[in-house]
Parts: structure tokens; sequence; C-alpha cells
């Protein structure tokens, strides 16, 4: 999240009027920067990650942690070394507000440069951030980086408590009380729910142990929790949106329609189940418009499997769930469709993957591989059309106008400025998919830039810096040699429901590009980089077999295993009809990063990073996912009924936070590859900045082909 407009929201009913004005000037504000920035090229790799933070309440006494709703308190003190900087100086790490109020976002103070000695600081960067949220908690607080707390929405999971039954999100669980107070929240929850009509509603299948009970059951797990703590429905929010005043009994909740349609199935009815979950992203600057919007559809299709690589939620709302990751629980937390757009209108909810290819490159028929249905906002299509945006980005964009803008300001509705683009964000920023094209920006001094967004958040720094550089390093050996990914929309579809099934690293198939070399029939054997020297990658011979191999006439792509995509296989392991052989994306990074010529100990530790991947990837190390599952059947508390008591969530949030601080080795999730911190514990904002310096020597990343 960017920095946050204010004013006075408006209330969905009062926002109408406004609608179709709000994106006739997003439309407006887009074509400006279009105009302004289509041909703006030879930018600089750039790049940064966002890392959200769960700041939780230890109750030692009683062996409970519940979510502190402190975030807000906790984010002005880290704020506070970035206001009194000096014009023009800058912060090691920025602070932002998210969702939730038990969660902060950090991000990189300056974004990483195009050096290869860069991908040595990120790991720096985010223990610096630890440090600094540390300093800040209170006696009985920890942070963690965790994707979803276990209890969420189970009793009295916050501190302080607060009652339930909201008027923005009418939950029976969360109280709006854990909403961040910034205007834009609350009107999202309550906004989504009126456009909607009804409250969100979440279903997730419960995973069935031995003892779980048969009829698992959404009616019981609601009047449960209704009739222990709806005492408190006089839940004000400052924030009351303007033309809101009216009761809305209209839409609480229906127990009997629930009973109805009661399915096996964990049940939950709000914005924060979904938004309320924390993720690891990662942004990076094109050099111009064209190789950003090929990045985008390459990150679209590997999105999925890194999804998969990184699931970390095995649990919620105090269930083991039959699935690993957030990505299904927050596409229904603020999916806005009225019932008869469910059955007519957009296929996916807005926080989905992508409907769209969206790269002008005619050699590989993008168009081709479009084959789910994709509304367009027509209006905005002829717009953009008018005014010279070509066919697929206006598509692209006339996709993302489907949607209502959600959060309209009184104070900024009727503003004419085409410089601004805040009417284009107000629906860019509510368009949540796996993949983000970021215009350039004047403010942010920022080139046409590509985010990668399915990523779930991990433990360690250590973990965390590893998915961040290796995403980064794909996406350099897709520009260096020009690697071709597409597949049909569909099948990155399904690969996303395969991605969250349980322990999909080793269970699932993903189709994925039997040939993923644009240029067919030849190995690549030179890239250039920024400096423009010319490099010649070295590859193995089994990397030159695969692309001997290939053979033309074959279907596209076929189902693989993570293993497969990332460590690559050989022909003899496959069936005589299916005989291909693919590199896996590892060797490709390796034959990159050798031509790079590294220092012998930035080789080491990207080296490092490589191995830990590929060993997840190969499943020689469980997934954050799997090791949580592992945890709690483990456990001497629980009694193999899928439920997750306060005992279990205290202990498995203990040990993770004894994982984080090194204090707790667990081989079958790090493998050897992270031994604690040792003495990186010491980083500073010096040490950083002094090591920035250091490496602009070095030897730098972006590269192109000859
Ligand atoms: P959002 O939440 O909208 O994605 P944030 O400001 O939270 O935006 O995060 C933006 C990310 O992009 C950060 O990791 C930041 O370091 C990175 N970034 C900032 N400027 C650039 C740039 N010019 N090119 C690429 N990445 C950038
Ligand atoms: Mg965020
Ligand atoms: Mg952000
Ligand atoms: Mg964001
Ligand atoms: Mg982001």
């Amino acid at each position: 999240m960017g920095l946050l407009s204010t004013g006075h929201p408006l209330s969905w009913k009062a926002s109408q009027p406004y609608i179709r004005e709000v994106k006739r000037k997003g439309i407006r504000q887009f074509i400006h920067v279009y105009r302004a920035t289509r041909n703006r090229e030879d930018d600089c790799l750039r790049w940064g990650d966002e890392v959200e933070y769960t700041v939780l309440h230890v109750d030692k006494s009683r062996h409970k942690i519940s979510l502190s709703l402190r975030a807000p308190e906790i984010l002005e003190e880290l704020q506070k070394q970035e206001h009194l900087q000096p014009e023009g100086s800058s912060v090691e790490v920025l602070w932002r507000p998210e969702y939730a109020n038990w969660m902060v976002e950090g991000t990189p103070g300056v974004p990483y440069r195009c050096f290869a000695g860069d991908l040595e600081l990120v790991e720096q960067n985010m223990m610096l951030r630890r440090l600094e949220i540390f300093s800040v908690l209170e006696k009985n607080e920890i942070v963690l980086s965790i994707t979803a707390f276990p209890l969420l929405g189970v009793g009295n999971f916050t501190t302080p408590v607060q009652p339930v039954l909201g008027r923005a999100s009418l939950s029976l669980y969360v109280p709006d009380a854990a909403i961040n107070p910034h205007p834009r929240f609350p009107t999202l929850t309550r906004n989504i729910r009126h456009r909607r009509g009804k409250k969100v509603d979440i279903r997730r299948p419960v995973y069935y142990d031995e003892k779980t009970d048969k009829e698992f059951p959404v009616l019981p797990q609601c009047l449960a929790h209704q009739n222990g703590c709806n005492e408190g429905t006089n839940n004000h929010h400052s924030s009351t949106p303007i033309g809101d005043s009216e009761i809305e009994e209209e839409d609480m909740i229906d127990l009997e329609q629930l009973a109805k349609e009661s399915t096996p199935d964990i049940y939950m009815d709000c914005m924060a189940f979904g938004m309320g979950c924390c993720c690891l992203q990662v942004t990076l600057q094109a050099k111009d418009m064209d190789e950003s919007r090929y990045l985008y559809d390459q990150l679209a299709v590997f999105a999925p499997i890194m999804l998969a690589m990184t699931a970390a939620t095995p649990v919620i709302k105090g269930y083991l769930l039959d699935t690993d990751s957030r990505w299904d629980i927050i596409c229904g937390a603020v999916d806005d469709r009225t019932s008869e757009e469910m059955l007519n209108g957009p296929k996916k909810s807005r926080y989905d993957s992508i409907d769209l290819f969206v790269s002008s490159r005619k050699e590989m028929i993008p168009e081709r591989y479009n084959d789910v249905e994709a509304l367009l906002d027509e209006e905005s299509y002829h717009t953009l059309l008018e005014n010279g945006v070509d066919d697929r980005l206006a598509k692209h964009i006339a996709h993302l106008f489907i949607r209502d803008p959600l959060v309209i300001y009184e104070e900024t509705v009727h503003a004419q400025d085409e410089h601004s683009t805040e009417h284009f964000e107000n629906i860019q920023s509510t368009n949540w998919n796996t993949v983000r094209l970021k215009p350039p920006s004047l403010e942010l001094n920022a080139g046409w830039r590509t985010e990668f967004r399915p990523m779930e958040v991990q433990f360690t720094d250590f973990e965390n810096a590893a998915f961040a550089v290796f995403t980064v390093l794909v996406s350099r050996v897709i520009i260096a040699f020009d690697l071709n990914f597409y597949i049909p929309i569909s099948l990155v579809d399904r690969n996303m429901k395969a991605a969250q099934c349980r322990d999909a690293v080793q269970q699932q198939k993903f189709y994925f590009r039997r040939n993923v070399f644009a240029d067919n029939s030849h190995i690549p054997d030179r890239f250039k980089c920024a400096c423009g020297r010319t490099h010649k990658p070295r590859f193995s011979s089994s990397v030159q077999e695969c692309c001997l191999s290939v053979c033309s006439s074959c279907s596209d792509c076929e189902p693989m295993t993570i293993d497969q995509i990332i460590n690559g296989k050989s022909i003899d392991e496959l069936h005589s009809d299916h005989n291909f052989a693919f590199p896996g994306l590892i060797s490709l990074i390796r034959g990159y990063l050798d031509a790079l010529e590294l220092p012998p100990e930035s080789a080491l530790k990207i080296g490092n990073y490589l191995d830990f991947i590929s060993a997840k990837a190969k499943g020689e190390l469980l997934t954050t996912a799997s090791w949580i599952r592992k945890f709690v059947h483990n456990h001497e508390a629980y009694r193999h009924d899928s439920v997750i008591t306060e005992l279990i969530c205290y202990d498995l949030l203990k040990a993770i936070h004894d994982i984080t601080t090194g204090k707790r080795i667990e081989h079958e999730l790090l493998g050897n590859f992270y031994q604690g911190k040792g003495e990186c514990n010491e980083v500073s904002a010096e040490m950083l900045q002094e090591m920035r310096t250091k490496v602009e020597k070095g030897p730098t990343l972006l590269a192109s082909k000859d």
C-alpha cells in the first residue's frame, strides 16, 4: 500500500452517483500517465520486498497468545524516524499500515538496485526491521512473520478484548476494533458488504482427522460464538461513512439460511479473515513498459508455483484446514460480487489470479493463451483505444475497471486533476491479483514496475530473503534468456487451485511449458549486462541436452512436479510418448550467475539461498504449512479432531518465535542452510549503508539478451 488518501469516505449508497465519474477520471488519469511514459526507456533494475508482520500479546501465566491491537501506535513509533528525516535523505526501513490492527508492513527504505551485491542486503534489512519493531514493543508483546493467526476469530482472540458485531463488518467473530481505523479500511469492509448485498461468506474445507466430527457443522460454530459474544453491538467506529447512518439490519446474518447451506467447511464471515493474513511481495522495476508487461505475464504463470512453495496456512479459526494456503480465503474475504454477478458477471473475485496476459510481443502470440472469459468495461475500453492505448493494454485496464471504486472520498470526487492518479489507483489498488502492473510514478520517481504478490510469508528473515532473492533471479533469467512461460490462463487457474492443496509441493503437478526457450532451436549462449559487457552463461550438459530434446510438434505444456520445474528433469525419467527434458529454473539461474562472476563470498551466500529453494522443491525440506501441521499432530494436547486449542496455539507460536530468534533449530524446515543468526544479530542502519556503498563496485544483475 502506498500513501493513504484521507478525507470523508462515502457510504456505498452515497457513492452511487459518482461511480461512473470516478471510473472516467481514473481512465483519464491512466491515459495521462501512459502518454507521458509509454516511451520511457532504459530504466535500471530497482526492486524491493514487502513483509507483513503480526504483533502478538503473550500471557505466560495463562499460556495464551492473542493478537495485539496496538499496531497503529506501534506504527506511529516506527515511522518517527522517517518523519524526522531531513528532505532528500532516507531511512533504511519504511513502515506502512495494513488492514488489521495486529499488522505492520516493512519495506526497504530505498529500493534495491541492479548490483548483484544488493541481493545480500535483503536479509540484513529484514533483520533490521525486526530489531526496529522489537524496540517499540511492550513487555508482553512479540512480533512474528506468520501468514495467519491460528485462532483468528475464536473467542477472545485479541488484546484488548473487544466486542464483535461491529457496524463495518457485522462479523460474529472479529471485532471491528481489529480493523485499521484509517477511514479507508472500515469503509472498504462495509462497502464490499453493501455492494454484495450481504456479508462475505468464506468457506474452506476442514481437514478430517481420525476423530473429527463427521458432520463438521457450520451452524453450531456460528451459534456457539454468537451466544457467547454478542453482548456488545455498540462498537462505534470513529469513521462512519457519510450517508450511512441507517441501521443495517437488512444483512444481519440469517442463521437459518446458513443452516440450509451447511457444508463441511470452516465458515468465516468478514474481510479480516483474508486481509488479516500476511504475505511477502516483490516489486521489480523494468527497463521499459514492454519489459514490465512481459514480466507481468511470465510471473503470473510462475505465481502458483511460488504459492505452493511458500504455503503457510494450514490452520485458521481454530481448525486444521484441508488446504495449505491463504489465497482462496482472501478471494472470499473481499468478494464484492452480487448474486446476479456470481452467475453472469466476472468469473472471479477482485482478489484472484489474472484473467488476461498483457504483453504485446507478437511473436509469442500471447492472445493464444488468453482463453478465459474476461469482461471489459466497454466505456473505458473505447476511451483507452481512442486515446492511442494499444488493444492488449486497453483490455487489461478495462478489465480492472469492471470493478467499482469501493472507497470514494467526498473531498476528491470532483477534483479534475489529471496529474493525480488517485482515481486510477482507487480501482487499481483494489484489484488484488497475483501480479500487478504498476505504471510509472513521478511522486515515487519510479518507472514501469511489476509486482509479484502470491507468496505467503515465512518465519525467518533467512527464508523470506531466500524467496525474495529467488524471485528476483527468476525475473533476471526470464529477461536474460528471453524465457517463455506462456500457458493458457485456464491452466494457470487450475495451477492456482493445485497450489493450495495439502502439501502441493510433493503431491501436485503443475502445468508448465515444456520448452521455455523462446527461440526454439537455440540454447541462449550470451546475454548483455547493464554495464554493456556481454556474458556467456555456462550451462551444464543436461541443460544443453534439454534444448536438443524438445520436439516442436509436442504440446506446449505438460503437468510437472515442482521439483521438475525448479530442479529439472532428464529424459529417461519419462514415458517415451512424453519424452522431453526440462532444464529446471535453478540451473538456468546458476548458469546466469556463473557468468556474472560474483565475488566468492557473494556466490556462496546466494548459492545457499538457491540450495535452500532447491531442497524445498525436492521435498527434502517441509513447507511452512507442512511443518505447522506436523507440529500440531505431534502436540500432546491435540486430540486428532482438527481442533487447535489455546495451548496448542501457544506452544506453536512460541516454537515459531524460537525459530525466528535462532533459539530453536528446525532441520526439517530449514535444513543446514540456516543456523540461527550468529553475528548478524548486530545489524544496524550504519552497517547497511556501508554495505550498500561497497557493492556498487561489484557486478550488476540487469541483463538483456544480446
Ligand atoms: P504497494 O503496497 O502498493 O505494493 P509499497 O510502497 O508498500 O507499495 O511497496 C512498494 C515496493 O516497491 C517496496 O518493496 C519498495 O522497496 C519497492 N520499490 C520502490 N520504488 C521502486 C522502484 N522504483 N522500482 C521497483 N521497486 C520499487
Ligand atoms: Mg501489504
Ligand atoms: Mg505495501
Ligand atoms: Mg498493499
Ligand atoms: Mg505490495
